[in-house]
């Protein structure tokens, strides 16, 4: 890994689809975090590529030596900072509870018992659910992207999913979704930008240096506000 060398590419992965952090617009990969690292590369003058992948597989390729920078809406946690290292915190989230909006009998973890949550593989969402399962007496289905966990609620065939809040508020408000949020957040947590552990020093200067050169110059915000209200 050649990191550091001046024509060294980058090549950075992101969720498949996780607006409004990554997504396809007339052809266009855009959102936050699309936006972030192509200007955290431009301010540190490297060069990137942007692969777009299944979110549980974004770690795996990072250690498979296939990508070098994680991105996806990836929240800190401790877990991951077993095999990542964490650039500074860019955005605050958080997971949600979220029904069919014409449930009228779930408004909180107290009511799932023998329901059915579908989650993403490899979310915190996902951990959270399974951390849960037994106190709260549901089951639990799997899926690999957020538009079918959104899916499998729209159409009965789950009750209830665990989905970030940015993320969920971003699809109801722009997809017309007939979902809603209930009750309290469940868990609260930053997202960060991924390297390999202890491998990337380097690299990982030229995030954090442009991510605070961002925030200072107002192009952070120009960001955040060009995707949300
Ligand atoms: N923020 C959540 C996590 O890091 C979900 C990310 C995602 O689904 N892309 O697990």
């Amino acid at each position: 890994n050649a990191a550091g060398s001046a024509d060294k590419v980058y090549t950075v992965g992101v969720d498949n689809t996780y607006p409004p952090f990554e997504f396809t617009k007339d052809g266009q990969l855009i959102g936050i975090d699309v936006d972030l690292i192509n200007a955290i590369a431009k301010n540190q003058g490297f060069t990137i590529n942007i692969e777009q992948m299944d979110f549980s597989g974004i770690i795996p390729a990072m250690q498979a030596g296939m990508i070098d920078v994680g991105m996806g809406g990836m929240s800190i946690t401790d877990k991951r900072k077993e095999t990542v290292d964490f650039s500074e915190p860019y955005f605050a989230a958080g997971v949600s509870l979220v029904v069919a909006d014409n449930n009228q009998d779930i408004a909180s973890l107290d009511d799932l018992t023998g329901k059915k949550v579908v989650v993403k593989n490899g979310t915190v969402g996902a951990s959270f659910a399974d951390k849960n399962t037994e106190q709260y007496g549901y089951s639990i289905i799997q899926v690999s992207d957020s538009a079918s966990m959104f899916q499998e609620v729209s159409n009965g065939t789950a009750d209830a999913l665990m989905e970030d809040y940015p993320v969920i508020s971003y699809a109801i408000a722009t997809g017309g979704l007939d979902l809603k949020t209930v009750g309290e957040r469940l868990t609260g947590d930053d997202y960060g930008i991924s390297v390999l552990k202890d491998k990337n020093d380097e690299l990982l200067k030229m995030i954090n240096d442009g991510l605070a050169n961002l925030k200072e110059s107002g192009e952070y915000e120009t960001i955040m506000n060009t995707y949300l209200d």
